[in-house]
């Protein structure tokens, strides 16, 4: 019974205190607290130095740092501060799992609008209007891109979870049949490079928003393959580049049904007989009681739905797509494969 009182009240004191921790780690990267460190001459620096660093106060900056270190974000020795081995892996701006852009967006995009989240929840709606004094009724086109310091944030946020989940996602089933893909609404090209070096015999095109591939260059890899191409287009208004897969990554649970059967619809009749639809989102418990990544997104109240695999593969069907395989990788999206049927299924 004590037992169960004490774990019962430290996982409610997490949960109480879980908007503290994020803030802290928000901050302290947007003070460049985890690149100015490495960038010391031995690693280590004193909560003074720190302070002039970061032209903040020594007192802030004391009680900032040794939050940090309570997350397990920097390591103290002494007086010395140091990066911990996650904030070298994943806090650094080059580190090649860097979760920076991703941290940003969290930061100036999702933290307003989740301080609406008691209107949110009473209204049904998104408060992008309360958040940032303007509607959002196109995320992408009213929001995202209107400014182009926002535009680029927000694609170094998809970059970064990209980065991080595109290979399990690449590797999750066996495509050697197919010669061609299409990412859409591929963005930044991270998924397509990584899906080339998995598969050596796939060429990818990457369609997506002419505002997002006019940027493109900014996130070319140095060893970039040129089996990856780019085409601009509105996968609801235009005509969509042939392929035999059809990558569908975090696209989907942006958008209402009605939405998704037009998106499938088109994909339908692009895609020949034989051809795929490979899907790749957070996949909720059938009986939607997690994981909480996908239900805590999904309280941002925007007109997309975070749904099952069956709930994925029903969409699909309808649209004469059959899954054939569903994976959940244990990393940050899962996947499936759903297979247009031939004529004579249909
Ligand atoms: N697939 C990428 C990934 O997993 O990292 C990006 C996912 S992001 C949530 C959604 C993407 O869809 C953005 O790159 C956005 O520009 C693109 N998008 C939104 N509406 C679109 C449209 N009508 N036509 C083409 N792309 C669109």
């Amino acid at each position: 019974e004590k037992d169960d009182c004490i774990e019962g009240m430290r996982k409610m004191t997490e949960l109480i205190d879980g908007f503290k921790a994020s803030k802290a780690l928000f901050t302290a990267s947007e003070l460049h607290v985890f690149d100015m460190l490495r960038s010391s001459k031995t690693g280590e620096l004193q909560v003074e130095d720190v302070a002039r660093e970061i032209k903040a106060s020594v007192k802030g900056t004391e009680r900032l740092l040794e939050a940090c270190v309570s997350l397990g974000l920097l390591q103290r020795k002494g007086k010395e501060y140091t990066n911990s081995e996650l904030s070298r892996r994943f806090l650094l701006s080059d580190a090649s799992y860097s979760l920076q852009g991703y941290i940003q967006h969290c930061n100036e995009m999702v933290w307003p609008l989740f301080s609406y989240l008691e209107s949110a929840v009473k209204e049904g709606t998104n408060q992008h209007e309360k958040a940032f004094g303007k509607t959002s009724d196109n995320l992408f086109q009213d929001t995202y891109y209107s400014r182009n310091e926002v535009k680029l944030r927000f694609m170094k946020a998809m970059h970064s979870i990209a980065i991080v989940s595109s290979r399990d996602v690449a590797m999750a089933f066996d495509l050697s049949q197919y010669t061609t893909a299409c990412d859409l609404g591929g963005c930044t090209g991270a998924m397509a490079y990584e899906f080339v070096k998995v598969h050596p015999g796939l060429s990818v095109t990457v369609f997506d928003l002419p505002e997002v591939i006019e940027m493109s260059d900014h996130f070319r890899p140095h060893d970039a393959d040129n089996r990856v191409s780019f085409v601009a287009g509105d996968f609801f208004k235009d005509e969509l580049p042939k392929a035999d897969i059809y990558i569908l990554a975090r696209i989907l649970h942006d958008w209402s049904d009605e939405k998704v059967h037009i998106l499938l619809s088109k994909i339908s009749k692009a895609c020949s007989s034989g051809g795929c639809v490979l899907v790749s989102e957070i996949f909720l418990d059938e009986d939607r009681t997690g994981p909480g990544r996908g239900l805590l997104q999904a309280l941002s109240m925007t007109e997309g739905i975070q749904r099952s695999a069956s709930e994925y593969s029903f969409l699909l069907k309808s649209q004469g797509f059959t899954t054939t395989h569903v994976k959940h990788t244990h990393n940050i999206l899962d996947a499936m494969l759903c297979v247009k049927e031939g004529l004579g299924n249909q």
